[in-house]
């Protein structure tokens, strides 16, 4: 089978030509062609179909290998909305009416339904149109084989928390499977020493037991670059960095605030706190808060510290950090609050289809019944029954059938396989995000326009590298590490998983597993709504071929010393582009500025018509407990 052909120097060592990724890419590409199975394609047609979809690449295997991030042709239908580039199209009629319309199937929206569906009981009925082959948004997994081993990851959303027992979302959790949230994790198998390891790429527990490392790139002077282990307990010592900023950065690290008494944390959603927190960037309040300067914000802190928005501290309302805990999670027996399914919150969006409509997904409503058993994609939109999911159906019009405040119906307008279809609805639910739903909602009052063009979401890439073993990171001592130059990434954690589904019961260094690089663009200094612009352009012009050979290499400056090499080592790799991956809140964002309401609650006070507005980016605060709660409020704002 041929192969796209590489004439960088190096690439052969890289082992940009080893078989894993270049050949199922090849070979995806080739099962993606259903017409090859009537018209066979040509070695040169077929290259140059590979060479056309170098941006969605590889996508691993079983349900979700279609479905890696926002693919390029969920990409190209997005850009054709914005264009208007359906308007002229003709329509064609389905004479499909139903009670509720839901557009986006990711947690949000299926949320909505059921909700919906709860709610309105069960003469209603119910659709919810989403864009990808598969439902579950940025709740979605990548599988990989590895040496015959299933390997899983999450796309995007990764981690949940426990909620208080007696809280709506306990309960929620509890409706639909998710019945004992404290996961099991994997145990250390093997003849070395033990290590601790992290259940979430977020935890960085290495931190804790000196099993965590500095990576200092090239631009710190030192080719290809300079590892300091153990960085926190050992004061930064070794740092290519200046006195000073060692003693301010390592404040920060250690979490020692220059007068902790000048700081209270908001206690309530729009407390004075949290307001005058909304009213400043998180980079000032960083640089109150740990007397940082602004040089070693942007140097060190950017964008980990506000990679939960999607771009660095500079660009973001201070609140934005504080947001998440106002939903109050608790932690375990062990002190922690995060967990994660092996495949991040894909389980939750597996559960919450399965609740909705039961013949789904194989098997019992359960976290094991869903992570074991396959979607059965005819049961998802099944004629007559109440509630239906379609897929890979990019709605492109939400119009009221006459006067917002009299209209009886609303009109919805999607395109599927090439054709544009009119389904009526006499409520819908925006659950897709600003960035399409601003587009597609046509009558939409110039309030709600313009409160959602102060939404600004920031591009991010989840690459998920599978290797055979990482025992070049455990010859290190490492079971995580963080770099800063420029490179792909800025983090990675060795994680032990959960026992959901099937998964290995040990871990050890001789192991194959995912080690996921999220990937941010930001460029401290321009204006929000600047960095998303220009990072998107970064994150869509550049080859899958280029990213794989910068990780390649990246991987061998970090580990080549340390026994890895990339020809043997990596098995596999996804990306997963996000376009529009997060909603970064400017200042002002929350509570408003200049005596001005805040967007989010224009679009959260009312509904228009007959359309309310659901997303996670509504509460600005990208959690899927807040995809939750504003399906919650939406549906029950449409049923007042
Ligand atoms: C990299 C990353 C990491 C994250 N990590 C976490 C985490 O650890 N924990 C956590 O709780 N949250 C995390 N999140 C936040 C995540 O956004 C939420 O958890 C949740 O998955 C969002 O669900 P949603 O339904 O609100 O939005 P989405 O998941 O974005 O779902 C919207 C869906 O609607 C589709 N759509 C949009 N427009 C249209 C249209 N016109 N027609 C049809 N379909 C359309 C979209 O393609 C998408 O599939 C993360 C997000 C990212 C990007």
């Amino acid at each position: 089978m041929p192969k796209p052909k590489s004439n960088k120097s190096g690439d052969r060592e890289l082992g940009m030509h080893a078989p894993i990724t270049r050949r199922d890419f090849l070979g995806s590409t080739l099962l993606a062609s259903g017409a090859l199975l009537f018209d066979p394609l040509t070695p040169e047609e077929l290259l140059a179909q590979a060479r056309m979809d170098e941006f969605t690449g590889y996508g691993g295997v079983g349900e979700y290998s279609t479905s890696n991030g926002n693919t390029l042709q969920v990409l190209q239908a997005g850009h054709k909305i914005r264009d208007a580039a359906y308007d002229s199209l003709p329509i064609v009629e389905t004479n499909e009416t139903y009670d509720c319309l839901v557009v986006g199937g990711g947690i949000s929206g299926i949320a909505a339904a059921l909700f919906f569906q709860r709610q309105a009981g069960p003469r209603a009925n119910c659709l919810v149109l989403e864009n990808h082959p598969i439902f579950g948004g940025e709740a979605k997994q990548n599988e990989f084989l590895v040496d015959g081993k299933r390997l899983i990851a999450h796309q995007g959303s990764a981690i949940y928390q426990l909620q208080e027992p007696q809280s709506f979302l306990a309960h929620f959790y509890d409706s639909i499977g998710l019945k004992a949230p404290r996961l099991t994790y994997q145990k250390w198998a093997g003849p070395q020493p033990e290590m601790p390891l992290s259940r979430t790429p977020y935890d960085a527990v290495g931190m804790n037991y000196g099993q965590y490392g500095f990576w200092f790139g090239a631009q710190f002077g030192h080719k290809p670059g300079l590892w300091v282990m153990d960085p926190v307990r050992r004061k930064l010592e070794g740092a290519p960095i200046s006195a000073p900023t060692r003693v301010e950065w390592l404040r920060f690290l250690i979490g020692a605030p220059v007068d902790e008494k000048k700081f209270v944390h908001p206690k309530v959603e729009g407390d004075a706190v949290s307001r005058y927190l909304d009213s400043i960037t998180l980079e000032q309040h960083f640089m109150e808060r740990f007397g940082l300067s602004q040089e070693t914000v942007r140097t060190f802190l950017c964008p980990v510290e506000g990679g939960g928005s999607g771009l660095g501290p500079d660009a973001l309302s201070a609140y934005s950090d504080y947001a998440f805990e106002m939903l109050r999670p608790v932690a375990d027996e062990t002190g922690a609050m995060d967990q994660m399914f092996p495949g991040g919150n894909t389980t939750v969006a597996r559960l919450l289809v399965k609740s909705l409509i039961p013949s789904s997904i194989g098997g019992p409503d359960t976290v094991e019944g869903v992570s074991r058993n396959t979607v059965n994609f005819t049961a998802l939109d099944a004629p007559g029954a109440p509630a239906r999911i379609r897929l890979a159906a990019t709605v492109v019009a939400v119009q009221h059938d006459g006067d917002p405040a009299k209209a009886p119906t609303v009109s919805i307008a999607y395109e599927k396989g090439g054709k544009l279809y009119r389904v009526r609805a006499r409520s819908a639910v925006m659950a897709g995000g600003s960035w399409t739903s601003k587009h597609v909602v046509k009558d939409l009052p110039e309030s709600y326009a313009q409160a959602y063009a102060e939404f600004y979401r920031s591009p991010c890439m989840m690459a998920n590298v599978a290797v055979r073993n990482w025992r070049f990171l455990y010859n290190m001592g490492l079971s995580g590490c963080r770099w800063f130059d420029g490179a792909v990434g800025n983090y990675m954690e060795v994680r032990k998983l959960a026992l959901i589904g099937g998964v290995d019961p040990t871990i050890g260094p001789d192991c194959p597993i995912v080690l996921s690089l999220k990937v941010l663009y930001p460029y401290p200094g321009l204006s929000t709504q600047e960095q998303g612009i220009r990072g998107r352009g970064v994150l869509m012009s550049t080859s899958f071929q280029e990213y794989e050979r910068r990780i390649r290499q990246q991987f061998t400056d970090m580990f080549g010393t340390y026994g890895f090499d990339a020809q043997r080592d990596i098995a596999g790799l996804i990306l997963n582009r996000w376009g529009h991956a997060y909603l970064s809140p400017q200042p002002g964002f929350f509570f408003g500025k200049d005596g001005k309401p805040a967007p989010r609650e224009i679009l959260r006070k009312a509904p228009f018509g007959r359309i309310a507005f659901a997303n996670t980016d509504l509460a600005g605060a990208m959690d899927h407990r807040f995809s939750i709660l504003e399906a919650q409020r939406a549906v029950n704002q449409l049923l007042a």
